[in-house]
């Protein structure tokens, strides 16, 4: 298939792209790019009534994100009009599609007649074989028509998915859809057909609400002499508890993830594996393992779920394996936006650069990056002083114990975390204690947590006089 494949992402800028979007968009991607064919992106932008604004903006600005780069577009189908009118006349010239006049209350009353007798919804065909006189009074009128597609009454229609195998359709289930509105613009089913066709697309990667959509394109592509192209829907996306994606799952738009800290590379890794999978362990894959490993093959059949703790965990692997400055670079915005204010701006770089391997080590977003740093900059710890008393200590033993190691900091020279080791385990022996009853009580007085990062990398990145005066606090606290 090498240089032929080209695929297609054709979002309805209808709102923010969500999860289930750009999973859509993704899996089209890989395909094309394992290929080394082109991936094409267009906007179907015809239904005017539903156009949300900004959202194209957040389509390709999510896509660019990722990394998701395209080769053509974005096309925009409000711009080719004229295309789809061409083909929609040459539809009712050559007997495949009709011009139809019901009212929109005449429509309402027949859905509400057919609710009523319990019958399927759809068109009832009223204009199909209109006369010539019909019509031209009609015209007369000034009754604005659409254009229908004259389905046939009988046969099948079927296709082979190369994710679902075979699907047939009866002919007598599907009605006489729309091609044309009367506003002028075409429905999601004519312009999509036209322009898979007119941009050469040979794969249709889409989502599995579309499939039965497929045989309304089928019969459009026949009608039309296209041939059609192949088509792959994807496996549903649900959410915790098989429950329907909603927001609470993870179904906001694509970009509040970047807000909330998360790494691309982590996304695109976590998105690929929303239905595909390379085997059944492997859960890790840069870009390049997944363009190379990518085939529909090991695109399931059953709904994906979308599982949080899982991405904050993929995102925690990827948090962890970026150089160390990198991950500087990337934290340094959230950190900046997430101090408190009282810590002076612009913040130390040098001392930025100390503490972000104790951070980049805990850090499951760049989100959390300032909650977990904030001990690091602030003058005054907010904690409770029970915290600082470990198990089965007193207050006595702890106000002991943090007097005598703050003499021996006081007298230690060279602050690093070998020196603070080599001097705080015997001071736990020489005071009685265990060294998780000295750690813990030390931990709480310096950093205000009970869980932090290793207490003698902590202390010697805080320094020696910061140390001793949050000893001297947490004396006081007691
Ligand atoms: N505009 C449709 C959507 O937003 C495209 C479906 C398709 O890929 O054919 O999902």
């Amino acid at each position: 298939m090498t240089n032929s494949v080209r695929t297609r992402f054709a979002p309805s800028p209808t709102g923010y792209p969500h999860v289930g979007n750009i999973r859509t968009a993704l899996f089209a991607w890989l395909f094309a790019r394992h290929y080394e064919g082109s991936f094409i992106v267009r906007i179907e932008d015809t239904d005017v009534t539903r156009k949300v604004k900004g959202a194209v903006e957040a389509i390709l600005d999510s896509l660019r994100w990722l990394g998701l780069d395209w080769d053509e577009g974005p096309y925009f189908q409000s711009e080719r009009l004229e295309i789809y009118h061409k083909a929609a006349k040459r539809l009712v010239s050559q007997g495949d599609a009709y011009y139809c006049y019901c009212s929109p209350q005449r429509l309402k009353e027949m859905r509400a007649e057919q609710v009523k007798h319990k019958q399927p919804p759809g068109y009832d065909r009223h204009c199909r074989d209109l006369s010539q006189e019909e019509r031209a009074q009609k015209e007369a009128e000034g009754v604005i028509p659409v254009v229908r597609f004259k389905t046939p009454l009988e046969g099948q229609t079927g296709f082979n998915d190369l994710i679902w195998g075979d699907v047939v359709f009866d002919n007598s289930t599907i009605d006489d859809f729309i091609l044309l509105k009367s506003d002028g613009y075409p429905t999601y089913h004519l312009a999509n057909v036209v322009d898979d066709h007119l941009m050469g697309i040979t794969h249709v990667l889409r989502a599995e609400e579309w499939l039965s959509s497929t045989p309304r394109h089928l019969l459009l592509y026949q009608a039309l002499g296209f041939k059609p192209p192949q088509f792959a829907h994807l496996p549903m996306l649900l959410g915790a508890g098989r429950a329907k994606l909603s927001k609470r799952h993870g179904a906001v738009s694509i970009t509040e993830y970047r807000e909330q800290g998360y790494l691309p590379e982590a996304m695109v890794n976590f998105l690929a594996l929303l239905g595909w999978s390379r085997d059944d362990r492997t859960e890790v894959l840069s870009r390049q393992e997944l363009i190379d490993n990518f085939s529909l093959e090991r695109v399931s059949r059953t709904a994906a779920i979308f599982n949080r703790d899982k991405l904050n965990w993929m995102n925690g692997v990827y948090i962890r394996s970026l150089a160390l400055e990198d991950f500087t670079q990337r934290a340094l915005p959230f950190l900046n936006k997430g101090l408190p204010l009282e810590v002076e701006r612009p913040l130390p770089m040098e001392y930025v650069r100390q503490i972000m391997p104790l951070i980049q080590e805990r850090a499951r977003t760049l989100a959390e990056v300032p909650e977990l740093a904030q001990f690091l900059f602030v003058d005054e710890l907010d904690y409770a002083p029970s915290l600082l008393i470990a198990k089965n200590m007193s207050q006595v033993s702890t106000v002991k114990a943090l007097e005598l190691a703050k003499q021996r900091l006081e007298q230690l020279e060279v602050f690093d975390a070998e020196s603070l080791e080599a001097m705080l385990r015997p001071l736990a022996v020489e005071l009685g204690l265990k060294t998780g009853q000295l750690f813990g009580t030390l931990r709480v007085a310096v950093t205000g947590q009970i869980a932090a990062p290793p207490l003698f990398q902590t202390m010697a990145v805080l320094g020696k006089e910061r140390c001793l005066r949050r000893i001297e606090v947490a004396l006081a606290k007691l």
